[in-house]
């Protein structure tokens, strides 16, 4: 049985799954000195936020832009605390072109305030009150956010660091905790502005998971505002592994283990305390068990449940059982003749997505555009990467299961042909990831991504929290607060990390 914890450290700690928020959260424990191992049953780092390579091309498989790179960004102060380099990237500016359905000029989503402010009074005439309560909200839930609040709390200490976190100018954000954006757009007269909503739905069904009328209006004031100037989306140079690379780099300088192609089978429970877990090598079968103090688990909050097994605390399971059905994805990687791409194209675009989503009408196709040098394709080629949110189900009832991914392949390269010029002549190499795929590369849940859906019961406050019922087991990544993203992630597992930190000082 290798043993790869050294014991002589301050306290042991086993990381199951080397994702943004498993390799942030172990990568910032090896810095404070602990014990770190980390397993990953896949072949890469990263999780959502990796790539793969065909043909010469490099396909980021999930994410493709980045928030928080700016100075006092999330990604940027945990890795100036790592003491690595911040990775060279681009602004995206626009953020995202938007096309709402029958139109053929963008609504473009600026980075710069002003030229932001402009777009959308010309746009939505009349709405500017509303896109005022959503500033002043951002500006309040972002300094709030950024001294660190746990949330949900769960202890003493936790609220405690959420008191802490709390200033007069937070309070504004108090009346509409209960709010979704659908109350908010009510409130304004707005409630049957379509074009907007199609907007409103298009941009937060990203990274909500629900429609504006579901969205908690805390949550959207964030996600609507994060890409404006001094905050902003950037495009990583190379690919979106570099963000795993880097974090793989602090932790084994710092002395953590890194183990891909190990399965964590399931964690063992004794006196309501997490104590091992049972890894298995995929490569030669072997299993073993392996004790540590701390268990941080990165993955779903529906994985924790199995990975528990009959241990898993009762309440804590139907709270799972009982969230309303995940999306999953489906997401076509297009290797292209430069041609085929615009003059000017926007790195990301938006179309409204023919593809039936579990979320109701306007689903998005979300598109990302790599660009001249940035390392994901060889000269006078480009990648074009494009996403769907579709039902996890469908795609694993399906007798014609390569049957309904070719159909759904044709009906986005469709949709795409509307603004790339895809012709046999210009697409080089085409492949699809559906709920399927990203079940066994990613190990999640029946292929679910993005996270629990930001509605009002499960957000913030609300929401499941880092600190999971049973002592030393922790849950980081897009299932907790503040939610899906690179930049949620890390937050979470800041979060984690100072959770484990304080328990120790006592
Ligand atoms: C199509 C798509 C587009 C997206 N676009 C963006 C975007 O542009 N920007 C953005 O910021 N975010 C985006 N996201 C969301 C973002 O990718 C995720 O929220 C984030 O990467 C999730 O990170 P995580 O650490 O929670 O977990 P994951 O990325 O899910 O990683 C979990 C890791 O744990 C491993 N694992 C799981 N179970 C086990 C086990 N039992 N044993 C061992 N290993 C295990 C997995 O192999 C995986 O590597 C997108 C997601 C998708 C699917």
């Amino acid at each position: 049985m290798p043993n790869y914890l050294n014991g002589k450290a301050k306290s042991r700690v086993i990381v199951v799954g080397a994702g943004i928020g498993g390799l942030t959260a172990a990568a910032l424990l090896a810095r404070l000195g602990y014990s770190v191992l980390i397993l990953d049953q896949a072949l890469v780092p990263g999780g959502c936020a990796s790539t793969f390579k065909r043909k010469g091309f490099t396909f980021d498989v999930g994410a493709t832009q980045v928030a928080g790179l700016e100075p006092g960004g999330i990604h940027h102060r945990i890795f100036t605390e790592l003491g690595i380099d911040i990775p060279e990237a681009t602004t995206c500016d626009p953020a995202c072109a938007v096309f709402l359905p029958g139109e053929s000029e963008p609504i473009n989503v600026w980075q710069n305030r002003q030229k932001w402010q402009e777009e959308r009074q010309r746009q939505f005439p009349g709405s500017e009150p509303f896109w005022g309560l959503l500033a002043a909200l951002f500006k309040a839930s972002w300094d709030f956010q950024g001294r660190d609040p746990v949330l949900p709390p769960r202890n003493l200490w936790d609220l405690w660091q959420l008191a802490s976190s709390v200033r007069p100018g937070t309070l504004i954000t108090v009346p509409y905790t209960l709010f979704t954006v659908g109350d908010a757009l009510r409130a304004y007269g707005l409630g049957s502005d379509r074009r907007l909503r199609t907007f409103l739905d298009l941009q937060l069904k990203l990274y909500s998971q629900v429609s504006a009328e579901e969205t908690a209006l805390l949550y959207a004031a964030t996600a609507l505002s994060v890409s404006q100037a001094p905050q902003g989306l950037y495009h990583l140079q190379g690919s979106m592994q570099v963000l795993s690379d880097r974090l793989v780099e602090a932790l084994e300088r710092d002395g953590g283990k890194l183990l891909m192609r190990h399965t964590v089978e399931h964690i063992k429970v004794e006196n309501g305390k997490a104590t091992a877990v049972v890894i298995k090598n995929q490569k030669t079968g072997e299993v073993w068990t392996e004790s540590a103090d701390h268990v941080v688990t990165n993955v779903t909050v529906q994985n924790l449940v199995k990975l528990l097994g009959d241990k898993a605390p009762g309440g804590y399971k139907k709270r799972v059982n009982k969230l309303p059905q995940a999306s999953g994805a489906f997401v076509v990687y297009l290797g292209v003749d430069e041609s085929a791409i615009p003059p000017g194209c926007p790195p990301h675009l938006q179309f409204l997505s023919d593809i039936n989503g579990p979320i109701g009408e306007n689903n998005s196709l979300f598109v990302s555009v790599s660009h001249t040098g940035d390392g994901r394709a060889p000269s006078g080629q480009a990648t074009i990467i494009a996403s769907s949110f579709v039902d996890p189900e469908q795609w694993w009832q399906t007798e014609d299961y390569q049957g309904l991914k070719q159909k759904f392949t044709e009906e986005a390269v469709s949709k795409l042909s509307q603004y790339f010029y895809l012709k046999p002549e210009t697409i080089i190499y085409t492949e699809a990831a559906t709920p399927r795929t990203f079940a066994h590369y990613t190990a999640r849940d029946r292929g679910i991504v993005g996270g629990i859906g930001q509605r009002i019961p499960t957000f913030g406050p609300f929401g499941f929290a880092n600190r999971t019922p049973i002592k030393g087991l922790w849950l980081v990544g897009d299932s907790t607060h503040p939610g899906e993203g690179t930049a949620g992630v890390s937050y979470s597992a800041l979060t984690v990390v100072r959770q484990i930190e304080a328990q120790g000082l006592k």
